[in-house]
């Protein structure tokens, strides 16, 4: 079913007075919201439900989106984001939307492998009440060791599902107010002349923090960040992501020959399971070090903070399983007195907006890299976080804010 945009903010109880100071993204050439099957007065039905709206259908699609070119890091190439999409259906009509980004060399999950999940957590949650989000994270506990991103499309969904139902916009609900959200750009490895091209245009474009990917021999990473920082001058932050590529001795030679260019940090440079060898390099490096693939659930961060093995955390929601746990590793972050980064895999502006909305909600997130969709073919979504250079801007819409076009959404291929 359709409805005006202005029937819409009624039921959100924002009446027509205020419409002309909302942002709203238009959907196609349409100015209407499409929520697909449900009644026409939201607030009325979620009233009627004494807030115990069930789950009265779960869509999963195969969410394929190209890449400009490949992407190219020391473990691995990604040709394409080969995501899921998720739609959680509510008997009240409103809608959750929710995606995972599976990336086999970190995650080790594939999309066949998340679909497979998504199958059975359906089963799982059909019929069962749509808000009820704790109960759902710990039935859908198993999965998050072996697939956490699709955990993480649920897990979205039934944020966004929170947000629509309490009328706030997902960083407000989370009780945030930042509006000083600013992102880095990600260099991909190439050779060194090339990368130090795209930085220049990146920060001709507007963006002031440079990630830069390194992790193979320290000689060739060192030509790499010289190239850069001479093509980009002083002023812009230069961070680096070896993505476990060196080994301990590599990385601290690594290090020290970079310690001259001015790195703001130096992300996961040995292997992941190597906490020993991460504390070793922490210990004789002149960058501060950031853990990445060394952390996915809160109980890693747990477990880096008590060998004292790095300095920053990369927080990502797919690592992390979802929100929630992204929220949870902030916090212990924080009292262990460590800053954090919002990271990202190859994701559409849909979970891009998600991490945001946490980052927004959070101030112990200090950094960002959330650019996953600048380098895909098309944006299938509408609403949603903007970039302008580097800054974020989040949008004032309830829950995620974010809807896939509708147009795209019927090209999917629907388990
Ligand atoms: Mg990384």
């Amino acid at each position: 079913m359709k409805i005006s945009r202005q029937e819409f903010l009624k039921t959100l109880g924002l009446g027509t007075a205020v419409l002309g100071t909302i942002p709203i993204p238009l959907l196609s050439s349409s100015s209407e919201w499409n929520f697909g099957a449900g009644p026409s007065n939201q607030t009325e039905a979620i009233k009627k439900s004494s807030g115990r709206m069930k789950i009265k259908e779960i869509e999963i699609y195969y969410f394929d989106i190209p890449l400009n070119q490949p992407f190219r890091i020391a473990i691995g190439t990604v040709t394409a984001a080969s995501d899921v999409l998720i739609r959680i259906i509510t008997d009240s009509g409103l809608i959750g939307l929710g995606e995972a980004s599976p990336f086999l060399p970190i995650t080790g999950e594939t999309q066949e492998t998340n679909v497979t999940a998504a199958r059975h957590i359906r089963e799982m949650l059909l019929g069962r009440d749509a808000l009820a989000l704790e109960s759902h994270l710990k039935e859908m506990k198993p999965f998050m060791q072996t697939n956490p991103s699709i955990v993480a499309a649920f897990d979205m969904a039934f944020y966004d599902l929170l947000g629509k139902v309490a009328g706030l916009p997902l960083y407000r609900f989370l009780g945030g107010d930042r509006s000083d959200l600013e992102t880095d750009i990600t260099v991909d490895l190439d050779e060194p002349k090339i990368m130090a091209k795209r930085a220049k245009e990146f920060v001709n474009r507007g963006f002031r923090t440079i990630k830069v990917k390194v992790g193979q021999s320290p000689q060739l990473d060192e030509a790499r960040i010289r190239a850069i920082r001479e093509a980009i001058g002083e002023n812009p932050t230069i961070r680096i992501d070896a993505n476990q590529g060196w080994t301990v001795p590599q990385a601290i030679e690594a290090l020290r020959r970079l310690e001259k260019y001015r790195l703001e940090f130096c992300e996961q440079p040995v292997a992941a399971s190597d906490i020993d060898g991460l504390r070793v390099v922490r210990e004789e490096s002149p960058i501060p070090i950031m853990a990445d693939e060394s952390l996915f659930l809160p109980v890693d961060a747990i477990r880096l903070i008590k060998a004292g093995a790095c300095d920053y955390f990369n927080i990502k929601v797919m690592k992390a399983a979802g929100l929630a746990n992204s929220i949870r590793i902030a916090h212990i972050a924080e009292a262990a007195n460590i800053r954090c980064m919002l990271g990202c895999m190859v994701e559409s502006r849909l979970a891009l907006t998600a991490a945001a909305h946490v980052m927004a909600a959070n101030h112990n997130i200090i950094f960002a890299d959330l650019d996953g969709f600048t380098s895909h073919t098309v944006d299938p979504i509408i609403g949603g976080m903007k970039l302008d250079g580097g800054k974020i801007t989040l949008p004032e819409t309830p829950g995620l804010g974010c809807e896939v076009d509708p147009a795209f959404l019927k090209k999917l291929r629907r388990v």
